[in-house]
């Protein structure tokens, strides 16, 4: 039964400021990450019954079937705790990808490992290069710990801008994170333009390469194997990849980072949480793994209908930078926000309000 006690509106007041007072600046200013709206949201909010979710990059073909019957075979085990270590994961994806299992984390979603990064690495004060625009957490997780960030932008061609790079590499700096191909633009920097912005990163930096778009450039010559260049280099490296977006699993929450050594992978363990990974997500992501049918079929399916939405735009006068990931960052000439609302209302509610004259 619900108690009804009622709250005079001076104690909330009263409560808020002490809140204030009690907060970490840093926490009390960082932005809230725009965790966008989900299908049901959209159904309830505007009762619409059609809706084409794009806002998220996941897999509209969902996960593969093997990934379904898996989860429910692990459905009765929910009672027993998740393996600390992930230790199963680890191995199938040290088999598939020839990185030791020492040197492989996991994370509840590659954002997990971000945040690890954070907690790990960066006191107040301390310099994190990044891109502007960028995937939202790379800002904010530094900025979560006072960390000072400088971000680089893309350049007029929506291209990672190499000399501004460069530039900003040329200053001391704790961590450098970057998606490729990026998020939000889809840009993809190429073999030599990633060996110039590694070879001009600081000496005692740590290297942050998200590739959670990678699944859709594997097959690109000019897409650089992160791998094999930063092996040839003596700084601290992570590569982080998700099943979050190839594979389908996005609700179920698993990122993976493969790590220059065995010691970034201890330092993360330190402040991580220790059941970070729930059992069924783990069992699901090594069945996930095995079917690579399923994530070609799914990157087959995507590229061909980003190109031709692409070519729609384009067509409609949007200006369209190049994907190479499952998503389009385009020039809309008009407010974003304004025209994501017209989106959300459906055009038709939204024509039939316009001729009410509302
Ligand atoms: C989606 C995305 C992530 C987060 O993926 P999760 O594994 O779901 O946490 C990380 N980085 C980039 C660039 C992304 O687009």
């Amino acid at each position: 039964m619900a108690s009804d006690v009622a709250v005079s509106s001076s104690l909330v007041d009263s409560q808020q400021q002490i809140l204030k007072n009690l907060a970490r600046p840093t926490a009390r200013s960082l932005s809230l990450y725009n965790a966008g709206l989900s299908a049901e949201a959209v159904r309830q909010q505007y009762g619409l019954s059609h809706i084409a979710k794009l806002a998220s990059n996941e897999n509209p073909l969902g996960a593969s079937p093997q990934v379904i019957a898996a989860l429910q075979a692990d459905a009765g085990f929910s009672a027993v705790y998740s393996d600390a270590a992930s230790t199963a994961l680890r191995d199938a994806l040290a088999t598939y990808t020839g990185v030791q299992a020492g040197n492989i984390v996991i994370g509840n979603g590659s954002e997990d490992i971000l945040h690890m990064l954070a907690l790990a690495f960066l006191n107040p004060g301390d310099r994190v290069v990044t891109l502007r625009p960028s995937f939202g957490l790379h800002e904010i997780f530094p900025r979560m710990m006072g960390a000072d960030v400088t971000l680089v932008d893309v350049n007029k061609q929506h291209q990672f801008d190499i000399a501004a790079w460069t530039q900003a590499l040329s200053m001391p700096a704790k961590m450098v994170i970057f998606s490729n191909p990026s998020n939000p633009v889809g840009c993809m920097l190429d073999n030599a333009g990633f060996e110039r912005i590694i070879a001009a990163a600081p000496q005692d930096c740590v290297l942050v390469i998200d590739e959670a778009y990678f699944e859709y450039c594997r097959n690109n010559p000019d897409y650089p194997d992160s791998q094999r260049v930063l092996a040839a280099q003596s700084r601290p490296w992570i590569v982080l990849r998700t099943f979050s977006k190839a594979y389908g699993l996005a609700g179920l929450r698993v990122g993976y980072g493969l790590a220059s050594h065995p010691e970034l992978v201890n330092l993360l363990n330190r402040v991580r949480t220790p059941f970070n990974i729930n059992r069924s997500a783990q069992a699901a992501a090594v069945v996930a793994l095995g079917d690579q049918q399923h994530v070609n079929d799914s990157i087959a399916l995507v590229s061909a209908q980003r190109d031709m939405m692409s070519a729609q735009l384009t067509a409609l006068g949007f200006r369209v930078a190049p994907s190479c990931a499952n998503f389009l960052f385009f020039d809309c000439g008009q407010p974003a926000a304004e025209l994501a609302q017209r989106l959300l209302c459906g055009w038709r509610h939204y024509q039939a309000m316009a001729g009410e004259g509302v």
